[in-house]
Parts: structure tokens; sequence; C-alpha cells
């Protein structure tokens, strides 16, 4: 039998903070699991310390702290600029080794999704993937990760007591962005890069913005979303007018991504991303849990339904009963008349 691991050195939580060209990237979703590592932090009565890797990235270390972090592990060098496996694995892995921090969380985006496995393994530890919920076990003192499982039908709820760091990825867009206060002071501490580029395997040979707007919609203050109640003849059309007047992005359904009239960057729910926008309108969409968990926490839910008894309207804070191919040109109508 092995000896119980002494875990009485681990102290803090780390936030893990992607950014682009310097900037934070997916802003809203390392901001809100800034503001949950805080909550965490706090519980504790412990510190919270966000990790940054990359080029330029000074101004942002010092934003970072505007939004909660007490200190800020910072790696600034040309080789770190673009996002790469190997090289950020091994510095984080490194400082985690000597720094001996209680959790780590990364967001669950795509480099979030590359790199926390990568992390753990290296670190002999367990990571919660995808989580929706994260707490503080009053007793014992450790991590709560919560996450939907079995299609979303239980939320199971996972601990990792026997190994350092406690490891969860976090959905976006499931957590509330903290205020700014540009009056808190914390600690940059500046990590020694001795990475080079020749000991990269990997070239980033040109970096391309993609099209598709499924950063938009996570970020999207207003999002209008297709069922397919609104798919048949031009009413698709019509909701893109609509989204248009309402300066909104467009999202949808599973089935409606399976009919090719979005793409899967925006597909709505469980498999798709999660939203919480000011205003969701939910167009010709029946409700189901696979799809309401990717929508339930926006502040404002509109629903159109011609079923009086459809799911969705229960998680509506305005219902209108209609045919969409109605009441969709006549509430584009009403917007354009209001803006004249
Ligand atoms: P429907 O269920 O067919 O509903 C259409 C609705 O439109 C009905 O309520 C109907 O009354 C209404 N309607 C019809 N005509 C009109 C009209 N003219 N005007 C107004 N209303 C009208 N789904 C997701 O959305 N996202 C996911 O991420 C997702 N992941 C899944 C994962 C798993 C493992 C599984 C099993 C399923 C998943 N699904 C997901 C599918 C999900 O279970 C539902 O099948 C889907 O959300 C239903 O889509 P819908 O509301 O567009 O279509």
């Amino acid at each position: 039998m092995t000896a119980k691991k002494d875990l009485s050195a681990y102290k803090g939580v780390w936030v893990f903070v992607e950014q682009f060209q310097g900037k934070l990237t997916r802003s809203t979703l390392s901001l809100e699991i800034l503001g949950e590592g805080r909550k965490l932090a706090d519980k504790l009565g412990s510190e919270l310390t966000a990790v940054i890797l990359g080029e330029n990235v000074e101004e942002t270390a010092k934003e970072l702290i505007a939004f909660g972090a007490d200190k800020v592990l910072m790696a600034d060098a040309p080789v770190l600029a673009d996002y790469r496996t190997e090289l950020y694995t091994d510095i984080i892995c490194k400082e985690a080794e000597e720094r001996k921090p209680d959790i780590l969380l990364v967001g669950a985006s795509a480099t979030g999704r590359d790199l926390a496995p990568r992390i753990s393994f290296r670190l002999h530890t367990g990571c919660t993937a995808d989580c929706t919920e994260l707490d503080i076990d009053e007793d014992k003192k450790i991590l709560v990760s919560t996450r939907p499982a079995f299609g979303g039908n239980v939320m199971a709820t996972i601990l990792c007591p026997d190994h350092r760091p406690q490891m969860s990825t976090v959905r976006a867009g499931v957590m509330a962005v903290p205020q700014k206060d540009e009056s808190r002071t914390g600690e940059i501490i500046k990590i020694e890069v001795t990475a080079k580029e020749e000991d990269a395997q990997v070239k980033v040979l040109e970096v391309k913005q993609h099209e598709a707007s499924a950063q938009n919609i996570q970020e999207a203050i207003r999002v209008v979303s297709a069922g397919m109640g609104a798919c048949s003849g031009d009413c698709f059309d019509q909701l893109k007018d609509l989204a248009k007047e309402l300066d909104a992005e467009i999202g949808g359904t599973r089935p409606v991504f399976e009919t090719g009239l979005i793409s899967h960057d925006v597909q709505i729910g469980q498999t798709g991303k999660t939203v919480r926008p000011e205003l969701y309108l939910a167009v010709g969409i029946s409700g189901t849990v696979q799809h309401t968990t990717g929508m339930a926490d926006s502040r404002t839910v509109v629903a159109i339904n011609k079923d009086p008894n459809a799911e969705i309207f229960k998680f509506a804070h305005y219902g209108i009963v209609g045919d969409a191919k109605d009441v969709v040109p006549q509430l584009i109508e009403q917007l354009k008349a209001v803006k004249a």
C-alpha cells in the first residue's frame, strides 16, 4: 500500500487566464472563473492567483488584480505569444510543483480542454471537466465540482480528496463576471522563461480569424434562437432579419444544426454552447432539458411557440403563443417602427 500523500503544503486557488496578442480572450470566461476563484479562495481563507502566459501581458496582469486576483503569476516572452500545449504545460507544471496550489481552475474552451488534462496527467491529479458549479466542502475544506452527467439527467458532484491540485475546467456563461475594482492592489510575480523557440515541437505559421460566431454568441447581449418550429418556408430568413433589427446573434437547437441551417459553433445546449445574454428569444423551440441547460440563466427569456403547453414557456419571462410565421414579421415591423 502506498503512503497517503501529505497535502498540508498545498495552498491557494489558481486560475489559468487565456490571452491572445496580450489581451484577454474569451474574456468573460476567464473573468467568470476569476470571480468564482475569488469566492473559493475567500471560503478557504487563502489567496487567489491568476496565471497568465504570453507576450506583452503585463497590462492584462494588472487588470486581473482589479478583477479580484491577489497575485498574478506571469510568464512574458515572445516564445509564449501563441498558445502551444507543450510549452504552456511545462511552465505551469513546473510552477505548480514548486508553489503547490490547492486548486487549479481552467476554462472549458478549446485551449482549456487541451491544456487541463495535460497538466492533470503530468501532476498525477484528477480533473473534473465542464463544471457548471463549484463550491467548498465546509468540513473537509475541499473543492466540490458539479457537472451534468448521463445526458444532463443527473448532476454529478465530484471530489478529488487525495491528490493536488484539485483541478476543474469550467463552462463558459454559467458564472457571473466580477466587478472591476481599480483600487485593488496585488503582486505580479514574473516567471523566468527559459524555453526557446527551437525547443518547441509545434511552430505557429499563421493565425487566421475564425469567421463563425461561436465566440460572439457566448458574449452576445442578445440571442435569437431557432428551433424546428422556425425552420419551414422563409421563417428562418425572417429570423435572420429579426436578429439584424435586434443587433443579436443567431443560435439554435441541435435539430436545427442537423438541418445545416446553423453551424455547430452556435448550437445551444448540452452538446453545444452555454449562453446567458440579456435577451434570449426562443422561436419554435420545445424546451427539452438538453436545450435549456444552455440558456436557462439568460437574463430575460422570450418564447414564441404555437403550443401553449410547450416546456419552453416554463423558462420564459414573456411568452407569445402563436405561429412564428405570423409573429416574427410583426416583431420586425414593430421594431422598425420604434426605430423610425
Ligand atoms: P422540437 O422538439 O421538434 O420542437 C419544435 C417546437 O416548435 C415545438 O414545441 C412546436 O410546438 C413548435 N412549433 C412548431 N411549428 C411552429 C410554428 N410554426 N410556430 C411556432 N412554434 C412552432 N438539443 C439542443 O437544442 N441542444 C443540445 O445541445 C442538445 N444536446 C443533446 C444531447 C443529447 C445526448 C440528446 C439525446 C439530445 C440533445 N438535444 C439537444 C436534442 C434535444 O433533446 C431536443 O430534441 C431538441 O432540443 C429539440 O429541438 P427543437 O425544440 O428545435 O425541436
